[in-house]
């Protein structure tokens, strides 16, 4: 089937198509119309005049929530096309996509109730003035998204931005696009206004290098590569425009000898193996106190024993990365693990057999100085290192670049808390990996980013404060 991008209400085609493999087989399973830069001037103009005109802003707040229901229901209402396209797409198990549809929705949801409570304040200067603030909407959002979780981050992003009173353009990845289409599909049975939800599928070098350097895009929201990150960084300085990004990260576990053995292995399950590790918050390393060191390496490999191995649309638990390239880079960060010294406790290699696999793997042993110990692999990867004292485990887990989230795993609250405040992180995970959920605050530091999405706070991301000071007749 052939996938259109969506611009001014709109499904447009292209004179050239995307297309789209399998993971699971490495054969083609769809195409989209590539969006090209054309494309991104028709949308930039509808997003434009969608602001110009106010047909977000001139209106009750309460309006835009209701889209934002209507939209969160009709995606619902697609959930089993949705899910069935995204793990032909992506790779991903069956009952992953249905969750990540429905969280999609859930996005909807949250932040339909939330279009009318964009309180300003007003600040007391004395009898002779009245002073108090708005929040504005930026206008125009151009929103770049990453292939591991493609329609959920597409609505972890639009959905404030639209409550806020933004247009929004969303550029795809050209790895896993077919899914997003859904989004525009639930806008335009939604009713939102022409203009206001704009969709392409294009390539991110060609695309979306024009989307973000163009003049009539007001906020830039980016998530993927740290790489890319610096380029739209780069690119957004000419102009001062406002950005927000979500990087990678290379996240820490820190387990403690008092940790509880059966929550942390479920942690470890989700943490690093669910979506065969293709995720930027992954537990990608393992801090353990030396007490329990090879305990924890005995249990972790015998739990990776029992998971199947198989297409993610027979819902297996270790499935596909989502490219050929993604598989031989991961590939490429193992055998350099094994060449710096690490200890393979099991995987490091791919099956013989078609599709895209990486077995799940447990490196051991890794130190500092290891590239497995700093570099982001995205993809089923943990590396294990013993600790001595609590002060080691957290200079281990903040001897990195980025800053994600971290985790502890203690039953001791007061060491749960110092863990808190010394973790260099925007989120810390205590006794249970991914903790929260799309209320809760989500970003990074150092270079796994900055600005948050998520939560209450993400509605301010996509404001900006206003401030009217009133001078009284005397
Ligand atoms: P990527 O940077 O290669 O691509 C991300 C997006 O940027 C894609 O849509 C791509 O088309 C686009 N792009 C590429 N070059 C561009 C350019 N010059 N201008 C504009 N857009 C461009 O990243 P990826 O490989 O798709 O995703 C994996 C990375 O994303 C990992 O590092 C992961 O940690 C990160 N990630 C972060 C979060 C988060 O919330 N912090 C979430 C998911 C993924």
């Amino acid at each position: 089937m052939n996938y259109l991008n969506f611009i001014n209400g709109r499904q447009v085609d292209s004179d050239t198509h995307i297309i789209i493999d399998d993971p699971a087989t490495g054969a083609p399973m769809g195409r989209v119309a590539e969006a090209h830069t054309t494309h991104v001037e028709d949308a930039v103009a509808a997003a434009r005049q969608c602001v110009d005109q106010g047909l977000l802003t001139r209106i009750k707040p309460a309006q835009r929530g209701r889209w934002l229901h209507d939209i969160a229901d009709a995606l619902r209402a697609r959930q089993d096309e949705g899910a069935r396209l995204l793990t032909l797409e992506n790779g991903k198990s069956l009952s992953d996509s249905v969750d990540e549809i429905n969280e999609a929705a859930d996005y909807f949801d949250y932040y339909a109730g939330m279009a009318d409570k964009l309180e300003g304040k007003s600040i007391p200067l004395g009898p002779d003035y009245l002073d108090f603030t708005l929040y504005e909407p930026h206008g125009v959002s151009a929103q770049i998204v990453p292939w591991n979780f493609p329609v959920s981050l597409t609505a972890r992003s639009a959905a404030p931005a639209l409550a806020s009173g933004n247009a929004v353009i969303a550029k795809t990845p050209e790895l896993c696009p077919l899914a997003c289409t859904l989004i525009a599909d639930a806008c335009a049975d939604a009713d939102v206004p022409a203009g206001a939800f704009n969709l392409l599928c294009g390539y991110g070098h060609k695309a979306g290098a024009h989307l973000v350097g163009h003049a009539g895009v007001d906020q830039i929201v980016f998530t993927g590569s740290v790489k890319t990150g610096q380029a739209i960084m780069r690119s957004a300085a000419q102009r001062a425009v406002p950005c927000v990004m979500e990087l990678g990260g290379k996240s820490a576990a820190v387990v403690f000898d008092d940790a509880d053995i059966e929550g942390l292995l479920d942690s470890i399950r989700w943490g690093i193996f669910f979506n065969s590790g293709q995720v930027c918050s992954a537990m990608s390393r393992l801090l353990v106190s030396r007490s329990r060191y090879e305990e924890v390496i005995a249990r972790v490999a015998a739990m990776v024993d029992t998971f199947t191995l198989g297409p993610g649309i027979d819902n297996h638990v270790v499935t596909p990365l989502a490219s050929q390239t993604q598989q031989q880079q991961v590939l490429a960060h193992c055998a350099k693990a094994v060449q710096d010294g690490a200890r393979v406790v099991c995987g490091g290699n791919a099956p013989e057999r078609e599709g895209f696999f990486v077995h799940p793997t447990v490196f051991a042993d890794v130190t500092p100085d290891m590239a497995i110990f700093s570099n982001e692999v995205f993809g089923p990867v943990i590396a294990v290192t013993p600790f001595d004292d609590e002060q080691e485990a957290y200079h281990l887990a903040n001897a990195t670049d980025y800053g994600l989230v971290a985790g502890v795993f203690t039953q001791d609250l007061s060491r749960s808390l110092r863990a808190a405040q010394s973790l260099q992180a925007g989120q810390v995970f205590v006794n249970e990996w991914y903790a929260g959920g799309i209320a809760t605050p989500f970003g990074g530091v150092k270079m796994s980013g900055y600005g948050r999405e998520k939560g209450l706070e993400a509605l301010y991301t996509y404001v900006r404060t206003k401030n009217v000071a009133i001078r009284l007749n005397r």
